[in-house]
């Protein structure tokens, strides 16, 4: 029996796909894909009877539906998410039921959007002396988060924080970073669309961004940032300082 593969179709430019997950879909005859945020052009080599459905459309159990008698039947099935899969890719409850059926899965790695908009701003989450973690989370909208896990309890930390599938609420979550103890000067960068032809960046703080987002009216399919490593203030590496020996290279003093 086929396996299915899960593959991360990327943030949407086409050739930030893998090689691997773009081999996969060429050769795949059933092809279910994220319609609402994978760009359809990475289904562009697709064979010409391969058959495409947008599970955007479909509920869990239609997805299964499709999935399941195609890889009995002998087909090759690739299940495409957005960005990486496992990243609020919902694949693990698509992996339970192909457990049940003794159907082996396999995932391919991709560019999860978070990567893409630090690209699109040319900024480095890890920057020594400002912060050496990333928060990836969300804002609790239609779907609740953990009760340790709400943004005030994270904002705490003043790691650098990628809040996804939260634009929509920008006042709230301001409104939150502040009573966690940011200041209203802390830099922060919404990308809207990271690597597709209409991207854009809005630069802020934490004072202007609710006022910028809806200005521009940006409600959905975009990154926040929020952090000092948007600024300008940072020590050098010691990974590249002269002075600093590594296992391959030696110090100068
Ligand atoms: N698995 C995906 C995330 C899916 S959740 C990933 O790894 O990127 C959907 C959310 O991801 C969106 O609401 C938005 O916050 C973010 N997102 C997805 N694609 C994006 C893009 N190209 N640019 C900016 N944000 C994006």
């Amino acid at each position: 029996m086929e396996k299915v593969f899960f593959i991360g179709a990327g943030p949407g430019d086409p050739e930030l796909i893998t090689i691997k997950g773009k081999k996969l879909i060429d050769q795949a005859d059933i092809i279910i894909f994220a319609g609402s945020l994978v760009n359809p052009d990475v289904l562009a080599g697709r064979k010409k009877d391969a058959v495409v459905y947008d599970s955007a459309y479909m509920n869990l159990d239609e997805v299964m539906d499709v999935m399941i008698p195609a890889v009995k039947a002998g087909k090759k099935v690739v299940r495409v998410h957005t960005g990486d899969p496992s990243i609020y890719g919902a694949i693990r409850e698509q992996m339970v039921r192909l457990d049940a059926e003794k159907i082996e899965y396999e995932v391919v790695p991709g560019v999860s959007s978070f990567c893409a908009s630090a690209a699109a701003v040319k900024k480095e989450f890890t920057l020594p002396s400002v912060s050496q973690t990333v928060i990836i989370t969300r804002m609790e909208g239609r779907t609740p988060v953990p009760p340790k896990e709400k943004l005030a309890g994270l904002a705490a930390h003043h790691a650098s924080m990628c809040i996804f599938l939260s634009v929509g609420f920008m006042d709230e979550l301001c409104t939150t970073l502040k009573e966690a103890g940011y200041e209203g000067d802390t830099p922060m960068a919404v990308v809207y669309k990271a690597s597709w032809p209409e991207q854009k960046i809005y630069y802020g703080t934490v004072d202007t961004m609710p006022q910028i987002v809806k200005e521009n009216n940006v409600t959905k399919t975009a990154m926040t940032m929020v952090g000092g490593f948007l600024g300008d203030e940072f020590e050098l590496s010691k990974l590249y300082d002269a002075h600093f020996t590594t296992e391959y290279r030696k110090g100068t003093d």
